[in-house]
């Protein structure tokens, strides 16, 4: 168990032996396969089914998906579709998002090895620990959490939208801000409130340090910082270039969209790039670190997804008694904003 308020470890869900060379994973780009597209294209019609890829997925699973987001936008599309079966390309928690939000379809995970060491530093029995240490608190967990521990939760919410729902809150009660260390002093800074704080980390964005920037604006004087609130660097940032913005996912686009420069250092998860490249064609985005990637989400293959579709498994399904429970935290963040 993990104590809250204090520096967590990591514990990632691969064990180690499984886990793949982080550096090999680098030179690993597996590029489009038109027969497996076409595959996926007939499998995709057959099973009335719809592809949703998060940001941080592999280029060609992106060009393939039906939607390209963040892990709740992409939940939305699904609940709007009329499929039957949603692959989902991108990690457990999301896929059970997915399920929770959509009870009646089938989600699929192509590789259910797919895990999230952020979503690992917490579960449902350590919640309630903490929430007996806090009596009358109010439980705030990051979309970036196992359904078990969204059903012990208050609120749900998302880098897009934690500020607003913090600031939802009753000013006189204790709030227990999950499981993201750095995205808790981001909330923080803005609201001015206290909050007690679970000590997790995502290794990916922890990983990402100061230097890493300095270097990329030393090579990109003119670019613009685009930076995730989960990055470990950004409180050092922030000490040094206190104008700095931070963005969601989906908050880096509208900025980009919007900015007047050319170039941008992306600080987070290199996936997004991607994203960027594909939906601002006309502005140049450069990676913070090519280290900066996330094997759990880079387990998503084609072959995996056209295994998906063929045996519709691996599946992905909360019992619905957690599903209910589940449900309220993410209703209420979805009626606050
Ligand atoms: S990038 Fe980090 S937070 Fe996102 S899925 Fe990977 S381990 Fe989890």
């Amino acid at each position: 168990m993990t104590t809250p308020d204090a520096p967590a470890p990591y514990h990632p869900v691969v064990p180690p032996a499984q886990t793949p060379n982080r550096d090999l994973l680098q030179l690993e780009v597996l590029g489009d396969d038109p027969q497996l597209i076409e595959e996926i294209g007939r499998l995709r019609q057959e099973r009335n089914a719809v592809i949703l890829a998060h940001n941080y997925q592999r280029p060609e699973v992106q060009r393939i998906a039906d939607f390209v987001g963040d892990s709740l936008g992409l939940s939305r599309q699904a609940a709007r579709t009329d499929a039957d079966v949603i692959v989902f390309a991108g990690v457990h928690f999301m896929a059970e998002t997915a399920a929770i939000l959509n009870p009646g379809k089938t989600v699929l995970l192509p590789d259910l090895r797919a895990g999230c060491s952020l979503a690992d530093t917490l579960t449902a029995q350590d919640i309630r620990a903490w929430k007996a240490q806090h009596p009358g608190g109010l439980v705030v967990t990051y979309v970036n959490t196992t359904a078990d521990v969204k059903a012990e939760s208050d609120y749900c919410c998302t880098s897009g939208n934690a500020v607003q729902i913090v600031e939802s809150l009753p000013a006189d009660v204790p709030v227990l801000f999950a499981p993201d260390r750095f995205l808790a002093a981001h909330v923080m800074r803005q609201t001015g409130r206290h909050l007690h704080v679970w000590q997790g980390a995502c290794h990916v964005h922890e990983a990402i340090r100061p230097e890493d920037i300095a270097h990329q604006q030393g090579a990109h004087p003119d670019a613009e910082l685009l930076i995730h609130p989960e990055c470990g660097c950004s409180s050092r940032i922030l000490a040094s270039q206190p104008d700095v913005q931070l963005y969601s996912t989906e908050g880096m686009i509208h900025r980009a969209r919007a900015s007047a420069a050319q170039t941008f250092i992306v600080v987070t998860e290199t996936g997004m790039v991607t994203r960027l490249e594909h939906d601002v064609p006309d502005k140049t985005f450069i990676p913070v670190s090519r280290t900066a990637c996330c094997e759990y989400m880079k387990m998503i293959t084609l072959r995996g997804v056209r295994e998906a579709l063929r045996d519709l498994s691996p599946r992905v399904t909360v019992p619905e008694a957690v599903r209910a429970q589940a449900l309220r935290p993410i209703e209420r963040m979805l009626a606050i904003g």
